[in-house]
């Protein structure tokens, strides 16, 4: 059975906090170079469940996978970000060869926008290189595969709570998966400012507190959680955080009230939205806090109300667009003419045509109907008890 890509979900989350300071050497002169391969650590259960090491969250899956499918940390970290691959990757990148994974960083270059790449070699100014790794400045990890909630557009990859659900709609069913703290005992921590948390659950899991405290200083780091806000850090685990130099938020919710509730879940918007003000109110070292609202084909129908709710809320918000069985990039022409009756924006008619253009696939959009159907038996909802209007228009269109 196909394992899916489960990365893809990180992409429009992912940042580089410190950004800014301007750099140029030798090295930015090129249009490949990226100073990340040499300072960034990113710990993940990519090494068929058990702890791996890629590039960086916006490097293609596949592409890591074809030439580095053993990217495990059995051997140590220092060992797995000095293989053979990573070495290669940075010999190419010093040559100013252009690398096939780093398209995702190439198409925004393109577009005019800033990149990843070029974002983290204005953070990260490197002298002296050659292809071996030089110290971690900033870390990503999802620290396990934890979650209490059952979102739609997730699987169990990210969730173990969804192992029931993908079992039933005969997908891939992920291990249980979990990062020992103590890889990262090998390496030279004082030089590390940057962490970001991903899920499963951070707030979560069992090894967060661990985790935190393998820092000789949270002074000098910076924190980023991606977080479902079900959970108000509390303790130690507050401690250090409120200890840390900075403190940034990226709450995950999936539209407004009902909508949200029904992909989202397990979760209630309400809940979310007074736990997130209480984690606001828990630290004063915060930075920036953001919401960040994930459609897909359940919830766009209510991409404009969401949009309004939080601006009259005046609650930072920025928008995920679903991916894989939920993308809208499989749906037939009348659900995109439904959808800009009343969402018309740049943003929406972006995610139409987004990389791959929308183009009806009537396999895929059956699968999806299957999943609303099977996940309505599982949970016993329905879905016109919360997208009464997506339930109008499938009826209409005789589905
Ligand atoms: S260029 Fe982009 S995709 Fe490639 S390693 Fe750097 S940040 Fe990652």
């Amino acid at each position: 059975m196909a394992r899916r890509d489960y990365r893809r979900r990180y992409h429009l989350v992912c940042c580089i906090l410190s950004a800014g300071r301007v750099a140029q050497n030798k090295y930015t002169m090129n249009n490949s170079y990226c100073s990340i391969p040499w300072v960034h650590l990113r710990l993940d259960p990519s090494n068929e469940g058990s702890t791996g090491v890629s590039p960086c969250c916006k490097f293609y899956y596949e592409e890591w996978q074809r030439i580095n499918p053993d990217n495990g940390v059995q051997n140590g970290i220092g060992n797995a970000l000095n293989s053979a691959p990573f070495q290669q990757l940075r010999r190419d990148m010093l040559a100013g060869k252009r690398i096939k994974g780093c398209q995702n960083c190439y198409s925004d270059e393109a577009a005019g926008s800033e990149s990843m790449r070029t974002q983290s070699n204005a953070a990260w100014k490197l002298n002296d290189l050659s292809t071996d790794y030089l110290h971690t400045k900033f870390i990503e990890v999802s620290l396990d595969n934890t979650c209490n909630l059952e979102c739609k557009m997730c699987d169990s990859s990210f969730s173990s709570k969804l192992r029931k659900r993908d079992e039933l709609l005969g997908l891939y069913v992920a291990p249980n998966t979990s990062i020992d703290p103590d890889l990262l005992d090998e390496l030279d921590l004082s030089q590390v400012e940057q962490v970001k948390f991903v899920g499963g659950e951070p707030l979560l899991s069992k090894h967060h507190l661990p985790f935190l405290q393998k820092f000789p200083d949270p002074t000098q780091l910076s924190l980023l959680y991606n977080t479902n806000a079900t959970i108000v850090p509390s303790g130690p685990t507050r401690d250090i955080m409120a200890g840390a130099k900075e403190l940034n938020f990226i709450i995950s919710c999936d539209g407004i009230y009902k909508y949200n509730d029904y992909q989202r879940w397990g979760s209630d918007f309400e809940t979310i939205i007074s736990n997130a003000d209480a984690i606001r109110h828990s630290f004063d070292n915060i930075k920036w806090f953001t919401f960040l609202n994930t459609f897909t084909l359940l919830n766009l129908n209510n991409y404009a109300d969401t949009v309004q709710w939080f601006g009259d809320n005046n609650l930072s918000t920025f928008s995920n667009w679903g991916e894989g069985p939920l993308s809208v990039e499989h749906a037939p022409d009348w659900y995109e003419e439904w959808i800009l009756e009343t969402n018309d924006s740049p943003e929406v008619r972006e995610y139409f045509q987004s990389r791959t253009q929308r183009k009806y696939n009537p396999e895929r959009w059956a699968a999806f109907i299957d999943l609303i159907k099977a996940t309505d038996r599982l949970y016993g909802t329905r879905l016109e008890d919360y997208n009464p209007e997506l339930a109008a228009q499938l009826n209409k269109h005789g589905i």
